[in-house]
Parts: structure tokens; C-alpha cells; sequence
């Protein structure tokens, strides 16, 4: 077997496009000028930014003057819950609705939320890893300020009934945020048909550079500022703009939103076939439900080995996939996700993440499935954990 170069985790990040770099370019050299600045150069770039602000509009259904840029998909997230929680506050309005499997950009934010006074209630995912509308229905009280569910999880892949979620939201009056950087590009979205109040989404995973993100917020909701000092983004972000990564993300957001059926069978029939192939070894089971997934995700337990060994000998190999989420794969805790999900911990630590996309070859997934099923066997030969397993526990 020949070693070949897969990157398979593009959850984590994605390669910039050759597309999108070549619209970046003449914005770094000729095309310098301030966005802000009144002669041509200047005007150039503003008209840059406010195209790149179009075209995000138009891939999620918003209006252009709904659209602010922010500098990652973090910031969409922190600005979202922080902006409408210290506006609400001062309404008496102190209760978040969260899910427990929200990435930490969400979490980490709710949870100094806490610190403020604010009360949140993090709702359970069921075993398939879907978030029910009905417990954000009996969730929601009088002084909820926000509700906020990820539109598709960034390790397990799972889809939300978002626009349930948001009907339910909307007979409330209670606001409701998506985090969809994962599932812009992927999914089609529509935010005013799907009733969602604000939605993030960031550049780095679909093809932009990383460093750069937009929130979005319905026409009426008036959001604090983040940023105070000059007027950009209508005055809500100070900050001369990042035109190149304003203008690769507008490009790269039209290219992935502009095929994403094609894109969706041809990645779907890739990862089911990557799925199958993996969970003919023994003792694996496939984390979140089958068929409500990102297509490019392939999430597996292997009972008896020790997910960061899997990484390191699939690298050698290499192929580049992820244990856990990226921004955690620093730490030793199991991921909070496959908890979520009911996961024992030792199972919950031999888990892979493969994450795929249009740019996947068909050679690629023969040579994962080569891989994989040797190296589980030799870390599963090394383990003393293994043979505790083989006379007889079983997975969850
Ligand atoms: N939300 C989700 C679901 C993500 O997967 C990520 C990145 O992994 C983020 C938010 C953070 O985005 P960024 O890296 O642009 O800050």
C-alpha cells in the first residue's frame, strides 16, 4: 500500500481555494485602500466589503443590512449572547436556553453568563444527538432572553430541527440564535423562512481564510455594540475592515452555498461508505444520528484503544482526522458531545472524527479504510483494556 496525503478534517478547518485566494489577492496589493477612506481606492475596497456583505445575505436568505462581519465564528457567538442578554437584562430578562452539546464558543459564553446573574438551562440531546423542540417549548419562561442551538454539531455532525426550535421560539416572542458554522455550505438556509433572529457563521470552514466571520441579525433586534470607536459595520464593530478576508469569505460562502445538493450526494455516498467500512470492526459504534448528519461526517467509537494514539498513527500514515473537536484536542477530557450522548468515558476517548468534503477522492476513503482497520488492531493488540472487553463487556 502506497502512503498517501488525506486531510480528513475539515471540521476543524478547510484549505483555502485556489477561487477564493485569487478574489483576496488584488486586495492586499493594489486594492489596499481603507474601506473608510473617500478616494477611489478607498471607495474600491468599500465596495468590496459591501459585495462580499451581499453575497453572504444571499446564501442564507438575509438582507445585506442584516449582515456583520466579525473577525472568527467565536466572536458571531459571544457577540450574540452577550450583546441580547445585557440588553434584556435590563428588561428583568435574565434566563438563557442552551444544549449541552453547544461548542465552547457558546458554552464558555453562557457559562460567564452565569457569573453575570443569568440563569441558563442546558437542554439535553437524546441518543441519536438531536435537541428536541418540545424540551425548548417547556424550557422557556417569561425572562428568557435568548435561545441558542447550534444548527449542526461540530463533532457528531447532527442536524437540528432548527425551524421547529425557532417556531416554538417565535410564539414566545423569546429570541433565537443558531451557531451554523458548521453547517453553512452544507445545508440550505433561509433564515426569514426558517423564523432565526441571528445566526453565526464563520469563513475558515468553507474554504476562506481562517480569521474571519459574520453575524447575522434580523432586521428589528437591536444589538449592543462590541466594538466602540470608528464606524464600521454601522457603527456596532469598530475596526478598519479585513477587506481581503471580507472578500474571500464572500466568495467562498457563494461557491459552497451555490452547489450544496450536488456537493451533498456526492460526500454523502463517501462517508456512508467510510461509516460502513469502519464499523465492520468490532466493537465500534457510529456517534449521532445516521441519516440527520452533516454529509461529511463520520463520527466512530472504537471500543479499546485511546483516540490521541489513533491520531498519531493515522498521521503517520498520513491522515489528518480528530479525536474530539479541534479546540479541545489539547486537553485529556472526554468530549463533553459523546458525554452528552451517554458515551462512557473510555469509549467516549476512542473516538474518530473523520470529516470530508468535495474535495475527498474516492482513492482517499479506499486508503482510510486500509489504514484504520490496521491500526485500531495494533493499538487494540498493545491494550490491556482490549482484552478486559474481548471476554465480555459490550460497548454503549
Ligand atoms: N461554532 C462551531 C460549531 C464550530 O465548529 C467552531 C469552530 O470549530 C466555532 C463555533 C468557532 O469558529 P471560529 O473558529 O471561526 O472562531
Amino acid at each position: 500500500m502506497d502512503k498517501r496525503f488525506v486531510y480528513a478534517d475539515n471540521a476543524a478547518t478547510t484549505q483555502v481555494s485556489e477561487e477564493v485566494l485569487n478574489a483576496m489577492l488584488p486586495y492586499f496589493r493594489e486594492g489596499y485602500g481603507n474601506a473608510s477612506s473617500i478616494y477611489a481606492m478607498g471607495r474600491e475596497a468599500k465596495k468590496a466589503v459591501e459585495l462580499a456583505r451581499e453575497k453572504v445575505a444571499q446564501a442564507i436568505g438575509a438582507d445585506a443590512s442584516e449582515i456583520y462581519f466579525t473577525s472568527c465564528g467565536s466572536e458571531a457567538d459571544n457577540w450574540a449572547v452577550k450583546g441580547i442578554c445585557e440588553r434584556l437584562a435590563k428588561k428583568g430578562k435574565k434566563h438563557i436556553i442552551t444544549s449541552v452539546f453547544e461548542h465552547h464558543a457558546i458554552l464558555h459564553t453562557c457559562q460567564d453568563m452565569e457569573k453575570k446573574g443569568f440563569e441558563v438551562t442546558y437542554l439535553p440531546i437524546d441518543e441519536n444527538g438531536l435537541v428536541s423542540p418540545e424540551d425548548v417549548k417547556n424550557a422557556l419562561r417569561e425572562d428568557t432572553a435568548l435561545v441558542t442551538i447550534m444548527f449542526a454539531n461540530n463533532e457528531i455532525g447532527t442536524i437540528q430541527p432548527i425551524a421547529e426550535i425557532a417556531s416554538v421560539c417565535k410564539e414566545k416572542g423569546v429570541i433565537f440564535h443558531t451557531d451554523a458554522v458548521q453547517a453553512v455550505g452544507n445545508v440550505e438556509i433561509d433564515v426569514h423562512a426558517m423564523g432565526i433572529d441571528m445566526l453565526s457563521l464563520s469563513g475558515h470552514k468553507i474554504h476562506a481564510q481562517k480569521g474571519v466571520g459574520a453575524l447575522y441579525v434580523r432586521k428589528g433586534i437591536a444589538l449592543p455594540n462590541l466594538l466602540h470607536g470608528g464606524a464600521q459595520e454601522r457603527n456596532k464593530r469598530a475596526g478598519t475592515e479585513n477587506v481581503p478576508a471580507i472578500v474571500g469569505l464572500g466568495k467562498a460562502i457563494e461557491i459552497a452555498c451555490g452547489n450544496i445538493p450536488a456537493k451533498r450526494e456526492k460526500v454523502t455516498a463517501m462517508r456512508n461508505r467510510l461509516i460502513d467500512g469502519i464499523l465492520k470492526l468490532s466493537h465500534t459504534r457510529l456517534n449521532g444520528d445516521r441519516d440527520k448528519r452533516l454529509p461529511g461526517n463520520c463520527n466512530i467509537s472504537i471500543e479499546g484503544i485511546e483516540g490521541e494514539s489513533l491520531l498519531l498513527l493515522l498521521d503517520m500514515n498520513g491522515i489528518c482526522a480528530s479525536s474530539g473537536s479541534a479546540c479541545t484536542s489539547g486537553s485529556l477530557d472526554p468530549s463533553h458531545v459523546l458525554l452528552a450522548l451517554g458515551l462512557k468515558h473510555e469509549v467516549a476517548h476512542g473516538s474518530l472524527r473523520l470529516s470530508i468534503d468535495e474535495n475527498t477522492t474516492d482513492e482517499d476513503i479506499d486508503y482510510i479504510l486500509q489504514v484504520v482497520p490496521m491500526v485500531v488492531e495494533r493499538l487494540r493488540a498493545m491494550s490491556p483494556l482490549w482484552e478486559r472487553i474481548v471476554k465480555g463487556q459490550e460497548i454503549r
